[in-house]
């Protein structure tokens, strides 16, 4: 259920507005006080008003200008990048990354680790140890740090903070916020990891600045990430994207327990399964099979229809969405030019007429740590948003001001442990 719209008050008012203003400085700063009331249709001695408190919370300072121009220069406005931190955490089926980021999305601090035991109590018991860790490594005033997000594979709900459904970690009706709140005393946000890749090209990657585009993973399994008007679109119940279990001409069983999944033919594991059932061998990796196609025509072909297969596919997704953009990610682009270049004809092929044409297609290595880092920058997008609903109306921002002022940082409280 989505939360409640805010009462109509002065405290919503003040709240709108300070976030229209933080929003402003944050994505076109350096920018002036006149240009902010300009832009945001306020008058000026309320933007003033606003911006002094931020100076005095040290989230937005001064700026010096190039003071070439004729006449008194404008003092600029920018957000203080070091003003906050927030903390993300990729969890993967034998393992975790974690990322301590400002609030530019920088990179702090980054750790990987394995996963001692998988089931949810004890692994979210070592994720909340881990974070602490990275906290004390990264940052010396722990008080500024605004939250942890963290991404995982599966169907998750992002309003509640559940994990409804993973396959790969084996959890069903997990509730990850409310656990990982009582255990690190943050606010927590929980969502599937392509979405947190999605939020981190949105913020500070090749989607910042477009309104429409798609991020497609391709390694393990094949996600989606889908961006409408620069917002993560998670569906009705958190599971858009699950681009990996469409269905397609293959009769392969996929991990999921389906069959003839998407997955089956274009996943590094669909990969693996087929050039082994081709050698005759229970079980191959990735980097075996990788030295096999580079003597090997068969196992080559293999990669090329896996590579065709994801291209017909993402060319659907294309007349579906209409993208601006696509980017192509993830740890299965290491297989190169054999499966990406006939992926990329498949798509121009089954694209709609000209679709295809006014669509860019990128492809991108990034590693585990970007993931971590998109599950930061989602914190940092909460805390930009304007806090029309009861759920935001105690959300980051209002936390950092508070501080200010001399009140105790309201804590989340805790909850009973099922
Ligand atoms: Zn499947």
């Amino acid at each position: 259920m989505a939360s409640l719209v805010r009462r109509g008050s002065k405290e919503l008012l003040r709240d709108i507005n300070n976030s229209r203003v933080l929003q402003l400085i944050a994505t076109r700063g350096p920018i002036s006080r006149a240009e902010i009331a300009k832009i945001a249709h306020l008058p000026p001695p309320t933007v003033t008003a606003i911006v002094s408190d931020f100076i005095d919370a040290d989230l937005v300072r001064e700026v010096a200008v190039d003071s070439s121009s004729i006449g008194r220069p404008p003092v600029l406005l920018a957000l203080n990048e070091q003003a906050a931190f927030a903390v993300g955490v990729k969890l993967r089926q034998d393992g975790l990354t974690i990322a301590v980021t400002d609030l530019a999305g920088g990179l702090l601090y980054h750790a990987d680790a394995a996963l001692h035991e998988r089931l949810p109590e004890v692994a979210l018991r070592q994720v909340a140890d881990e974070v602490h860790q990275a906290i004390q490594q990264a940052i010396t005033d722990h008080s500024r740090v605004l939250g942890l997000g963290i991404g995982m594979p599966g169907l998750i709900d992002y309003s509640r903070g559940t994990c409804r459904y993973s396959s790969l970690l084996g959890w069903r009706d997990v509730d990850v916020r409310g656990c990982l709140e009582e255990l690190v005393g943050m606010p927590v946000y929980v969502d599937n990891d392509v979405n947190m890749l999605a939020a981190a090209e949105v913020a500070h990657g090749l989607g910042r600045g477009v309104s429409e585009f798609l991020v497609v993973t391709i390694g393990r399994g094949i996600g989606l990430g889908i961006v409408v008007r620069g917002e993560i679109y998670r569906g009705a119940f958190g599971g858009a994207g699950e681009f990996g279990h469409i269905k397609i001409d293959s009769t392969w069983r996929c991990q999921c327990g389906a069959s003839g999944c998407l997955e089956t033919l274009t996943s590094d594991i669909g990969i693996c399964a087929q050039i082994a059932q081709l050698q005759g061998v229970p079980a191959i990796s990735m980097d075996d099979a990788l030295a096999l196609a580079a003597n090997d025509a068969a196992v080559r072909s293999i990669f090329q229809r896996a590579g065709e297969v994801l291209g017909r596919s993402i060319g659907n997704l294309l007349n579906l969405f209409n993208p601006q953009l696509v980017i192509i990610t993830g740890e299965g682009t290491r297989a190169g030019s054999m499966y990406l270049e006939p992926m990329c004809h498949a798509i121009q092929s089954a694209a709609f007429d000209v679709l295809a044409q006014d669509t860019r297609v990128e492809i991108q290595s990034w590693g585990d740590e970007a993931w971590a880092q998109g599950a930061a920058s989602i914190v940092v997008h909460e805390m930009l948003k304007p806090p029309i609903y009861e759920s935001l109306a105690t959300g980051p921002l209002a936390e950092l001001l508070g501080r200010r002022a001399g009140q105790a940082t309201p804590r989340v409280t805790s909850r009973k442990r099922r």
